[in-house]
């Protein structure tokens, strides 16, 4: 970053100064005004970060909320929360409230509008114009923002067209009627600019946004954007593309440049773009804007921001365990916008800067640094938001600059997103505007040269948020493996790279044979079968031997060879043995990635995610192995010393689905295998080429001969004669309930010669729901639904399959969710933006056919997919995503597992009619709900019985260690796969005791 020269550093500072005693001469009453419910309340929320996360959370809700009762509940609940220091006074009336809650809840929500007021211009294009004139009149101009993010189905982003095409209408119109511009609409020379500015989102031009496919994302976006493009060149406007979060930011940028590069809009109409300073990559993206503009001599605006989301990016970077793409010390953001400002400030023979910030060091760099490259100051502005920084709008005004204000217009409901982002960004820690109008900061430290505060020790507030862990021994702290992010163009380069690589012809030859006692064996029958891809069923994928009942058997006596020797093996070496697994997956987790593309109908993140998965069990049960492995003191005693150790139990079988064909098996297979136990696997017969390959990878990675056994085959006949073998210890079994019942049963029957009561890990399906409370986020629910119902063709233990709606709010959901459900991408896994896929073979199709035609009988069809064309002609076994409505808890699609992508929604008038309804079935596995009543959400938490409740997000996804995994009645024997205790599945524990006293001394205690 440019360090700025002394005599530059003391303009800035100057300018600084200058910028102040204007501010201070022409104060505004704004939102730090000290009068006023609102100040108050946000002081408090500054005091107190406990009160402000209940308030913002309370604002949240509050648009949802349709009568005083309910709201009066919700202002309780989030207020009363004990971590909440409420004054006396408030904490009295807040009492009171529930006794006249007509008499609370209008005045609260007056308070909560006029708060939004301060920050929305007004609801219509009307009031716009006339915020519109007033700034003319004051000199300053403006840009348009329709409120609204993140549609959900076409019909909404086609309203959300129209209505930004009726706003630049209508604005056009008045301003022909108002034809004198302002000061801020004169740039160079007095030449006009574009007076009208508009201001888009990406994700409220089309619900088909993808970041993993880009191309077909901007296609879809171009077709929404083409028309405001046409539009705002006929009437003169620019149009200016706001950037949002970072997943969409490179889609984005290429958005901008492809639809500008149309001949249609080579020449017009004016555009800009924003670019957002708190990005490590700004600068490159900067760069490359510039330089495309350049090479198609096109002007640009580019508004700089810092950026809006640094919560959010942050937040989501470290669940995902991505690199943080935003600076973590505001004053690197600051620097980064500095220099940003210089890179624009260099280039305005094609660029129009628009500074975007409320602080005034940043501006008055931007000022100094113009003034040292002789730049005129109407070649860049100064934007501001509405509601926010008045004086300083004034100030930049006075100075001679234009100013354009950031006007959002629209309706309370869609404006709460916004609202939230500003009362965060008034109230944040680091902001300037709340350093400078709460006087936390003298004038001279707000002017402070961010470069040098970088170069000074970090103060504590600067440091990101969490601190390096603490150093710990290697293989003893366990970290989930990333997934991919496919919105980076490089990752699906080396995806795409792996699926050419991966010719069907050669996989049609490649013969998988089984693995006993360390060696390829050919099936004794000397039969193979073909595997096929399930979108496209004449490709071949492999062939895997068939195993006969004397190859089961020849495997499990491979097995009890190999245990003695491999019980005895020190724990390290076992769990070294997962671990180069795990690196072995990651470096081919691509080769990994293609194959579940192809032997199982994988959508490309469901894959990676299955990949993920595999290598986490991996690290995972070496990690908890070693911990088991040392024992545990059962109690400290003097004179005896009380050890619990464990053994492994044996031989057993891992009987593994084909629906996470990699991770399940690895889990079922490693877990035993590291706690000393010697395994025979057998995998699904539709997925058996991964299984083989997983295979030739535990033996690379040094799985001893025999540790590990290969056989696939038929469930009916090898698989069953698996489970009844004497000789086998344990059954560790994922998959359908009536298999998973009979292994159960099967297991319980002590056979001649048997050493060991069977031990049996069962995991069988679900008829999980999610409940929709009528204060929900809709915009969250119904992605969150769609995603957990149709994700992989709903082909998950987990998957959604009841969605119970409260009353309340029910046919307005509905309706948003078919709608939303006619976009859901549906074709070849092989392509990127695919979300639903084939099911897995042809009787899985016919069966979830069936169980449709029989759902019509009883519940309504309220939304099924079309198949497109080019799918129904590659024979693949697809399924459209079907919605069923009004169905009742005796419909068969209310209680049948149906393991596709069919869904049904249930009514239910009250919470408690929600739960009864979604623990109503044999199954207890995952289950959800969709609430902003902390009420309810504890009601929940107590209420729904399933093996993994997920509250406000999706139910589907457990990721190793963070969510243990596994259900109970029908759904489970109540284990949980990658969790802590796992493993004690398959060990016996032993506890030894020695008297440690001989001849009245023991040794010292530890
Ligand atoms: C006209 C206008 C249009 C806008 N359009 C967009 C847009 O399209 N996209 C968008 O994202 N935002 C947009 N914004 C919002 C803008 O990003 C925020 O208002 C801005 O970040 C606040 O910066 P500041 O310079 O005013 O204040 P400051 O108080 O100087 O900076 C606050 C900013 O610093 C950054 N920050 C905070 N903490 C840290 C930290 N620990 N480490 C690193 N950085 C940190 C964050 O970006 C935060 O918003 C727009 C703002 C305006 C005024």
């Amino acid at each position: 970053m440019l360090a700025p020269q002394p005599v530059l550093e003391s303009r800035i500072q100057a300018l600084g100064a200058q910028l102040f005693s204007l501010m201070d001469a022409h104060p505004s009453p704004g939102i730090f005004s000290k009068k006023g419910a609102y100040a108050r309340v946000m002081e408090w929320s500054m005091r107190d970060p406990a009160f402000k996360a209940q308030l913002f959370r309370f604002v949240d809700v509050l648009p949802s909320l349709n009568s005083s009762t309910e709201i009066v509940r919700h202002l309780q609940e989030y207020l009363g929360d004990q971590a909440v220091e409420l004054h006396p006074a408030l904490k009295a009336g807040l009492g009171a409230a529930a006794f006249a809650p007509g008499l609370v809840a209008g005045p609260v929500k007056a308070q909560v509008t006029d708060m939004a007021r301060q920050f929305v211009a007004g609801e219509n294009a009307r009031d716009l114009v006339k915020r519109l004139l007033v700034n003319a009149r004051n000199g300053v101009a403006t840009t348009i923002d329709l409120l609204g993010e993140t549609v959900v189905s076409e019909a909404e982003a086609d309203e959300f067209l129209q209505r930004n095409l009726a706003v630049l209408d209508t604005v056009a119109e008045a301003l022909r009627k108002n034809p004198e511009p302002s000061f801020s609409d004169l740039g160079p020379e007095n030449v006009p600019q574009p007076r009208l500015n508009l201001s888009v989102k990406i994700s409220a031009l089309t619900p088909e946004v993808h970041p993993a496919d880009p191309e077909n994302s901007i296609e879809a976006l171009k077709r929404r954007l083409r028309p405001i493009l046409r539009r705002a060149a006929e009437v003169g406007a620019l149009v200016n593309f706001d950037m949002e979060s970072y997943r969409l930011k490179d889609l984005t940028l290429a958005l901008f440049r492809s639809i500008l590069e149309e001949p249609e809009f080579a020449q017009g109409p004016a555009v800009g773009i924003a670019v957002q300073a708190y990005l490590r990559d700004a600068e490159g993206d900067l760069r490359g804007l510039i330089a495309w503009a350049r090479s198609r001599s096109r002007r640009i605006a580019v508004r700089l921001v810092k950026g809006a989301y640094w919560d959010f990016e942050t937040v989501i970077a470290r669940q995902r365990d991505w690199p943080i793409p935003v600076w973590q010390r505001k004053p690197e953001s600051d620097a980064n916008y500095e220099a940003l400002s210089l890179l624009l400030l260099e280039n305005t023979d094609l660029i129009t800067p628009a500074f975007a910030s409320h602080n005034v060091r940043s501006c008055a760099h931007a000022i100094a640094q113009a003034e040292r490259l002789n730049v005129d100051p109407r070649a860049y502005e100064f934007q501001a938001l509405y509601g926010m920084a008045d004086e300083l709008k004034t100030a930049l005004f006075k100075t001679g600059h234009r100013v354009r204000e950031y006007c959002p217009v629209g309706e309370l409901l869609p404006g709460m997103a916004y609202l939230v982002r500003r009362l965060l960004e008034n109230t944040s820690n680091e902001g300037f505007l709340r350093a400078r109008n709460l006087g936390e900061a003298s004038r001279e430290q707000l002017l402070l040269n961010p470069v040098d505060q970088l170069v000074s020790p970090p103060k504590k507030a600067d440091l990101p948020p969490t601190p390096a862990p603490p150093a710990v021994p290697a293989g003893t702290v366990f970290r989930n493996a990333p997934n991919t992010d496919f919105t980076r163009s490089e990752s699906r380069a080396r995806l795409r790279a792996a699926l050419s690589g991966a010719s069907p012809a050669n996989g049609a030859v490649r013969r998988w044979p089984l693995v006993i006692g360390g060696q390829k064996v050919e099936p004794s029958n000397g039969e193979y079968v073909a595997s096929v891809n399930p979108a496209r069923p004449s490709e071949r994928v492999g062939q895997w031997a068939r195993a006969t009942i004397g190859d089961a058997d020849r495997a499990v006596a491979a097995a009890v060879t190999a245990f003695p020797s491999w019980r005895a093996t020190p724990v390290d070496r076992r769990a070294a043995v997962l671990e180069r697994a795990a690196d072995l997956m990651e470096a081919r987790r691509f080769e990994l990635s293609v194959l579940e593309i192809r032997e199982a109908g994988k959508p490309w993140i469901e894959a990676d995610a299955d990949v993920s998965e595999a290598i986490d069990f991996c690290r995972f049960y070496a990690i908890e192995m070693r911990r088991l492995g040392s024992g545990q003191v059962t109690q400290r005693t003097p004179g005896e010393s009380n050890l619990l150790v464990h053994t492994p139990r044996g031989v057993g079988v891992a009987i593994a689905p084909w629906n996470f064909p990699l991770a399940i098996l690895c889990g079922l297979t490693v877990a035993p295998l590291v706690a000393g136990n010697c395994v025979i696997m057998k995998p699904a017969e539709q997925t058996s080429v991964i299984a083989a390959v997983f295979m030739d990878l535990l033996t690379e990675a040094g799985a001893p001969a025999g540790t590990v056994n290969l056989v696939s085959g038929f469930g009916e006949d090898v698989g069953a004669h698996l489970v009844a073998h004497p000789r086998v210890d344990f059954i560790g079994f994922t998959g359908s309930r009536a298999v998973g019942l009979k292994i159960w049963e099967a297991a319980g029957r002590t056979g001649p010669g048997q050493a060991n009561l069977k031990k049996v890990v069962c995991e069988m399906g679900g008829k999980n729901a999610l409940i929709i409370d009528s204060d929900a986020d809709l915009d969250e629910a119904i992605p969150a639904a769609l995603y957990s119902a149709f994700g992989f063709s709903g082909q998950k233990c987990s998957a959604l399959s009841r969605l119970i709606v409260l009353d309340g709010i029910h046919d307005a959901f509905v309706e948003r969710l078919l709608a939303a459900a006619a976009s859901l991408p549906l074709g070849d896994p092989a392509l990127p933006g695919t979300l639903v896929g084939p099911v897995i073979d042809g009787e899985s199709r016919d069966r979830i056919m069936a169980r449709i035609e029989d759902g019509r009988r009883q519940s309504r069809l309220a939304f099924q997919g079309r198949l497109p064309d080019s799918l129904s002609a590659s024979g693949g076994y697809f399924v459209p995503p079907t919605v069923f409505t009004h169905v009742e808890p005796d419909h068969a699609i209310a209680r049948e597992e149906i393991f596709g992508p069919v869904l049904g929604v249930m009514r239910a008038r009250t919470l408690d009619e929600a739960f009864t309804l979604a623990n109503g079935t044999e199954y207890a596995l995952t289950g959800g709900l969709f609430s902003r009543s902390p009420s309810a959400l504890a009601r929940g938490r107590d209420e729904l019985l399933c093996g993994n409740l997920y509250l406000n997000r999706g139910i589907t996804g457990a990721l190793v260690e963070r969510h243990p995994f596994g259900g109970f009645k029908m759904s489970g024997g109540g284990t949980k796969a990658g969790g802590r205790g796992y493993l004690e599945n398959f060990l016996f524990s032993r506890v030894i005791s020695e008297n440690t006293l001989r001849r009245g001394f023991a040794p010292p205690e530890e």
